[in-house]
């Protein structure tokens, strides 16, 4: 049997590894366009940033090692033009001319390119995508060089990377993105918290405005914004999204939806014994149902494995899951990861949710080190199932993210989460960890024990309702929604009815500072017999969602 595979990186060489292991006689042939095979695609950012040295520590393996240990025929600088499925067969265009190469089963691992908006002036020689080896070097290169000013076009994952490297590296680094804030993917609150460390470690963070032009001077080019504003630079990274690299493929006849490939559990497409995996693949959100490429590397290298499987051993070949989408970035010192479906993506498939937001310490607060992971958890209404969840923090927000991602992939209610064992010990976590209470709070939230209200919702909760603010005098002192009533919690059993006073007719909804101690009075207002409910997430999300502006600051 000959396998050809087209594309050498994350999903083809995950399959043409386990190809080999599954079957020595098998004839695997892997096609490659560019120089390289089996690259580390996500170490590239930190190579232009300095912190991985040498360009030969991203090349993973080369086509000689991949001969040597798994004798795989490996063809680089081989691009694929076309495919003729009736007579089962590829063409890949070759420094020395075009080559035909029959298949008994082909595999499409081509992945995605950097999207290229309609921005004039792109053509520039100092704008580079960050895509490739090449594309890395250059970057480096050009930092080597003396550059001074960098202008990064798209906060995504990639684009927070290059910022921070760049910024690294010591340019002035300016990151524009058109949606409203940095990493687009990540809740409102979570995301301001990534654009305050991204100001911290220097770099300029434009959102919500987009490039327009990019004019060409001599000692460097100028980024034209959407607002008039300017930016110089000595060179600009492109990184506003990617796109499936498919062209040649949707001509031969494989269906596609957007231009990404379509597959059914197995990987196959809709043209016999042709498959395809990673980013160039549409697959449906697990939650939302929604379909999409995921453009991650775990599901790109599971994806090829589980084809191998499937061509080798079709019998008992596992199907391939539904990617979560679970990603994870470091920004300065903060790491943001998310998993499962965010606000935007349950509303738009209109699944009705309500959100926690818990702000516990990564481990034991008498501990030296700790801090506050930020956590964001969606729930479904009505049986508490698990739908996504997203973390910011200086330290442990890898483990959370991960232990609710495999939660959510194991179909979980949230207070599944509380009967979770995790390991402790004060330098790593706390007795309760900030998991189980994310269950303990999911289930007094889906019981009616505890009742929630939002920062997104507070200018009708302040024309409805009074709001309590159960910080310390000291702590109100430093900012607080206007009208507030400020009776600390410690205090607020004994004036109950100063409460019933100052509230009249109207429920109370009470605040502190991260929604612990307002959930103590919630529960003491509402013993008492009072309409009340607790802001979720308090203070610090508050502020995250409404900004300084919406409070009476001192
Ligand atoms: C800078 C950067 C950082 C990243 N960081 C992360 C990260 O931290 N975590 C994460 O999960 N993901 C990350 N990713 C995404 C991850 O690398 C991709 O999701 C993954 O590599 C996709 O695998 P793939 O096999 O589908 O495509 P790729 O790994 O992109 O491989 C596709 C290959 O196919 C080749 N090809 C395309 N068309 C043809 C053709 N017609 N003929 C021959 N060859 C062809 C291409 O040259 C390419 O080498 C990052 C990506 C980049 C670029």
């Amino acid at each position: 049997m000959r396998i050809v595979i087209v594309g050498g990186v994350a999903g083809g060489m995950s399959c043409a590894a386990r190809a080999r292991r599954l079957d020595e006689s098998a004839e695997i042939v892997v096609l490659e366009r560019g120089e390289h095979v089996s690259f580390a695609n996500c170490g590239l950012p930190y190579f232009v940033g300095g912190e991985i040295a040498d360009r030969d520590a991203l090349l993973v393996q080369t086509p000689a090692s991949l001969k040597a240990s798994l004798d795989l025929d490996v063809r680089t600088g081989h691009d694929v033009v076309a495919v003729d499925p009736a007579g089962k067969t590829v063409t890949a265009r070759t420094a020395d001319g075009d080559i035909e190469l029959g298949y008994d089963a082909l595999v499409l691992a081509p992945g995605a390119q950097a999207a290229r908006p309609p921005i004039d002036g792109l053509d520039s020689s100092r704008v580079r995508t960050l895509r490739t080896v090449d594309d890395a070097v250059a970057l480096r290169d050009q930092v080597d060089a003396g550059a001074r000013r960098a202008v990064v076009l798209g906060a995504g994952f990639i684009g927070v990377e290059a910022a921070e490297a760049l910024a690294h590296q010591g340019l002035h680094t300016t990151l524009v993105e058109y949606a409203p804030h940095v990493l687009p993917p990540l809740e409102t609150e979570m995301g301001s918290l990534v654009t305050a460390e991204l100001a911290r470690i220097g770099v300029e963070v434009r959102a919500g405005v987009a490039a327009v032009a990019i004019e060409h001077e001599r000692e460097g080019d100028v980024v034209v914004l959407g607002d008039g504003s300017r930016r110089d630079a000595d060179l600009v990274v492109l990184s506003v999204g990617v796109r499936p690299d498919t062209a040649v493929f949707e001509t031969a006849g494989v269906a596609c939806e957007r231009g990404a490939i379509v597959v059914d559990a197995h990987g196959r497409t809709s043209v016999p014994d042709v498959y395809a995996v990673g980013d160039a693949t549409v697959s449906a959100d697990p939650v939302t149902g929604a379909r999409r490429p995921v453009a991650l590397a775990g599901p790109a290298n599971r994806a090829g494995r589980l084809v191998a499987d499937a061509i080798l051993r079709p019998d008992t070949a596992r199907p391939i899951p539904q990617p979560l989408g679970t990603a994870i970035v470091r920004v300065g010192a903060q790491t943001a990861a998310l998993t499962g479906a965010n606000r935007a993506a349950l509303e738009a498939a209109g699944i009705a949710f309500h959100t926690l937001h818990l702000h516990p310490a990564q481990h034991a607060g008498y501990f030296p080190g700790a801090s506050q992971i930020h956590l964001v958890v969606h729930v479904r209404a009505g049986d508490g199932l698990l739908l996504g969840a997203q973390a910011v923090g200086l330290d442990g927000v890898d483990k959370r993210i991960d232990v609710l991602a495999t939660a959510i992939r194991a179909g979980w209610t949230v207070d599944a989460l509380i009967d979770l064992d995790l390991a402790y010990s004060p330098p790593y976590g706390a007795a309760k960890d900030p998991v189980n209470m994310v269950g303990m709070l999911g289930e007094n939230v889906g019981n009616g024990t505890v009742r929630l209200w939002y920062a997104q919702d507070l200018d009708s909760v302040t024309a409805s309702s009074l709001v309590l603010d159960v910080r310390t005098p000291e702590e109100f002192a430093t900012g607080h929604v206007p009208a507030a009533l400020n009776i600390p919690h410690t205090q607020l059993r004994a004036r109950l009815d100063e409460v019933r006073r100052a509230a009249g007719a109207r429920p109370v909804r009470v605040m502190c500072q991260s929604g612990v101690r307002s959930a103590i009075a919630h529960r003491v207002l509402a013993q008492a017999g009072i309409d009340s409910a607790t802001l979720s997430g308090g203070m610090l999300t508050l502020r995250a969602v409404v900004g300084e502006q919406a409070l009476a600051l001192p």
